[in-house]
């Protein structure tokens, strides 16, 4: 329930983080636990600049541009979104805060047969209830231990996110089991969540829908990542400076279409920032789905004569190219996509 207490016991929290921890905080939407959405400019489908080259963002008054990226440490910008949002649901962005969280699930559901990615599941183990007990076998093998001495929350779903101190560029990941599949094949395990580069975690403190976050744990500090978890998360592809296609690859050809005005500038910003999204994205991540909602989008603005189709093609192409999906698959998602071309959007507040 949002009373003013919870609204007031939330941004309190979060302020004493960020003051006495240098956690990056933000306020979130109450009901969706998102973040807010930014300005019309900024929104992630319509822009063609990063959260590092944001003007907004730029600004550091408080514009909630980009999601996770607008938290800050600055008490007087956190005294002013908790004024103007009047919200109880707080979150900490992970990784410009030094942190990563491990977020363990207790939802139900039988487990699979291999639990953990990479690792086969111990014989003489009986098959983990959740995350926790997933988490747990996983910190046996590794030679490590969970341990309590970390910064954690327990979650109104009975869930845990701890959190560690990280200087590291880890990616996020889910432990989920795909359909037909008896194996975890992403992530740690089943039922373990990783977050980090551009990830958030809801703090203590905060009351959702679902009810109050509390702190578990004695300490206020994360403690460093431990070596056995370190090195299960490098084993398990989540260490970004070694396998983000996104630094690695050489960047795509983005449309370089001298900017018009109106319509036409409009749409090249949207192909633009589709393409630099798309062309980083990595397998198991949606890319077919991603290709075929900006094909649609674009599809509509090339019915309405604001951009060429053809120019929409052979970059969308690159982009997807650059992505890793197959070429007879590009050429299928683009046909499909252009025969159920989007409405354009309304964009006079924008231009
Ligand atoms: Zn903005
Ligand atoms: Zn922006």
């Amino acid at each position: 329930m949002t009373t003013n207490r919870t609204v007031q016991n939330a941004a309190d929290a979060a302020l004493w983080l960020a003051v006495h921890r240098g956690f990056h905080v933000l306020p979130l939407n109450y009901g969706t636990k998102t973040p807010l959405r930014g300005c019309v400019d900024c929104r992630a489908e319509h822009c063609d600049h990063t959260p590092q080259t944001c003007s907004c963002l730029a600004r550091a008054d408080g514009a909630l541009c980009h999601g996770v990226w607008a938290a800050t440490t600055d008490p007087g910008v956190i005294a002013r979104w908790a004024q103007r949002w009047h919200t109880s649901v707080w979150a900490v962005h992970l990784w410009t805060s030094g942190l990563l969280a491990v977020d363990l699930d207790t939802r139900p559901g039988p487990p699979p047969r291999q639990p953990l990615n990479g690792l086969p599941w111990p014989h003489e183990e009986p098959p983990p209830a959740d995350g926790l007990d997933t988490y747990a076998t996983l910190a046996a093998l590794s030679g490590g231990a969970v341990g309590t001495d970390t910064f954690t929350t327990d979650t109104p779903s009975g869930g845990l996110h701890l959190l560690y101190s990280t200087t590291g560029q880890w990616k996020g990941s889910q432990g989920k089991v795909r359909d037909g599949d008896d194996t975890v094949r992403t992530g740690l395990g089943w039922q373990i969540d990783i977050k980090c580069y551009g990830g958030y975690v809801v703090l203590p403190g905060s009351t959702s829908k679902a009810g109050l976050y509390r702190r578990s744990s004695a300490t206020t500090t994360p403690r460093p990542l431990d070596g056995w978890l370190a090195d299960a998360l490098t084993r398990t592809g989540h260490d970004r400076t070694t396998t983000a296609p996104a630094a690695t690859r050489p960047a795509a050809a983005v449309p370089t279409i001298d900017a018009q005005t109106g319509p036409a500038r409009y749409a090249v910003g949207a192909l633009r920032s589709a393409c630099a999204e798309l062309a980083a994205m990595e397998p198991d991540t949606g890319r077919n789905r991603k290709l075929f909602r900006s094909t649609t989008r674009l599809a509509g603005m090339a019915q309405a004569g604001w951009i060429d189709r053809t120019v929409v093609e052979a970059a969308l192409t690159d982009a997807a190219r650059h992505a890793g999906l197959p070429a007879a698959e590009i050429r299928y998602v683009l046909t499909s996509g252009f025969g159920r071309p989007l409405p354009v959007p309304d964009i006079r507040s924008a231009a």
